[in-house]
């Protein structure tokens, strides 16, 4: 995998996506993406862009102000 801004090797790794609602904060621990050498970029593969965004649409529902989510423990 490569980085989309600089083009530099982009390694596996795990990261924690934020997601700023307005109302609620949801937090998605864990969540297995490509990082950039270079620049820090944070590189998703489109598996893992779907499966986000299910979690949160599910955390969206229980209106929480703040859903602290383990990627690796969501359905
Ligand atoms: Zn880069």
């Amino acid at each position: 995998m490569k980085c989309q801004i600089c083009g530099a090797a982009a390694e596996k790794g795990l990261t924690t996506s934020v997601t700023d609602l307005g109302k609620c904060l949801i937090i998605v621990r864990n969540v297995p993406c490509y990082k950039c050498s270079e620049c820090s970029e944070i590189i998703y593969t489109g598996d893992v862009v779907q499966r986000l965004e299910k979690i949160i649409e599910t955390a969206k529902k229980l209106m929480q102000e703040v859903s602290i989510i383990d990627y690796t423990q969501a359905a």
